[in-house]
């Protein structure tokens, strides 16, 4: 710590003590404690005849000072008191001579404690520095640290206000161009004996349907994000058979996909006052995360079970798998784990997020078991009131 620093740390320091124990106050004041020190030993040798700790109990005054106004003050006790001693206690009296070896060594002890007390307190006060310096930095630190938190803030808030408005923009031209050509294809679809130029004109307006058929589905998960994150989303409770809602479900999957998912259901309902248009957008993210996740020939498995207070539903695939480090992971928003970044498979790293938001919201759980090579299942827990 250099000078000029240490300077400021001590103005700092007095500044936050009352006044009364400014170093200013305990300068002026010593000279009178000392003197009333002095009466008092006076006055109790009056009492009690010769003593000789004379020095001891001036001592008290000297760690008195010392402890309320700090090393100056105590130092100049110290001289006043050493004189006041010699004046007083030490033959020959009246006089402030110092003679012989016989007056020092009177004189030494109190010297020696007085100058014992001033060598504490300064260490005390050093020590007390350099806890305020420390106070200080930290302090300058949680300032800096909560300046950055609030910019973070706003970017945070910026990006989500920028993916509300850019999604809600791109929705209704995609929306156009995808009924657009949903109509020419019902059209050309309605002609007999097409020539192989609107044969590929129909093939071209497939393709555009597809892609913005998937355009839409990303575009609808970037709204569900923003409506998540300003806490927009409200559920439509209604009463339904969560048994149906899989079925429902597994049903589309399974057209377009083309893949085998097996669906295992209880025998009786499993009715539930739940969202369940909400309900089924997890459930269609989970079906196909299995299918987009596992090779083309392998099944994939629906289970709705039913037990005391829970109705269960599990997604069961025989996909790569996914390593236990990031079974939490994947939960997150934009989170894609490097073997999906590094796959032909396309996606933002956000379903799983939404069907976490949409679960918890119904008192339920979500999560992940896999083991990588051997597949993953995904569960849903949801209580059955
Ligand atoms: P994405 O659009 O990337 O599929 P999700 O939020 O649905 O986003 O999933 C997040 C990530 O979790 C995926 O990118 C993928 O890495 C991983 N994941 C999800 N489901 C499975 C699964 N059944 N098998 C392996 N990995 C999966």
């Amino acid at each position: 710590m250099g000078l000029a620093q240490r300077a400021q740390l001590r103005k700092s320091y007095i500044a936050q003590s009352p006044r009364w124990r400014h170093p200013v106050v305990g300068y002026l004041l010593s000279p009178f404690i000392v003197a009333v020190g002095t009466i008092g030993i006076l006055f109790l040798q009056k009492m009690l005849g010769l003593i000789h700790f004379a020095g001891s109990l001036m001592t008290l005054t000297v760690l008195f000072i010392a402890l309320f106004w700090g090393v100056g003050p105590a130092l100049v006790a110290v001289i006043l008191s050493t004189v006041l001693l010699d004046y007083y206690f030490v033959p020959p009296l009246g006089h402030v001579v110092i003679n012989s070896w016989d007056d020092i060594t009177q004189l030494l002890p109190f010297i020696i404690s007085g100058l014992t007390i001033a060598v504490i307190t300064a260490q005390r006060e050093r020590a007390r520095l350099s806890a305020l310096s420390t106070e200080q930095e930290l302090q300058a630190y949680a300032e800096e640290l909560e300046a950055m938190n609030q910019k973070l803030g706003e970017a945070n808030e910026m990006k989500d206000r920028f993916i509300s408005i850019a999604s809600h923009e791109l929705k209704t031209p995609i929306t156009t161009i995808r009924g657009q050509a949903q109509l020419m294809i019902r059209r050309l679809s309605k002609q007999e004996d097409l020539s192989p130029e609107m044969e590929a004109i129909g093939s071209t307006l497939n393709k555009i349907n597809d892609q913005t058929t998937r355009l839409t589905g990303l575009i609808d998960e970037l709204m569900d994000v923003s409506s998540i994150r300003a806490g927009k989303v409200e559920l439509r409770k209604q009463k339904c058979d969560l048994k149906d809602t899989c079925r429902e479900v597994v049903e589309d999957q399974r057209l377009l996909s083309g893949r085998v998912i097996t669906l295992d259901v209880p025998s009786m309902p499993v009715k539930m006052q739940v969202d369940c248009e909400r309900l089924a957008q997890v459930f269609v993210n989970l079906i196909s995360n299995a299918v987009k996740y596992s090779p083309e020939e392998s099944r994939v498995e629906v289970t709705v079970s039913k037990q005391d207070h829970i109705a269960l539903v599990q997604v069961r695939d025989y996909g790569k798998g996914i390593s236990k480090d990031l079974q939490e992971r994947i939960f997150e928003t934009f989170y894609r784990t490097p073997d999906a970044q590094s796959s032909s498979k396309r996606g933002l790293g956000l379903g799983l997020a939404i069907s976490k938001d949409i679960v918890e919201r119904h008192d339920g759980r979500i999560w992940c078991e896999s083991e990588p090579g051997q597949g993953s299942t995904f569960s849903v827990e949801l209580p059955l009131r």
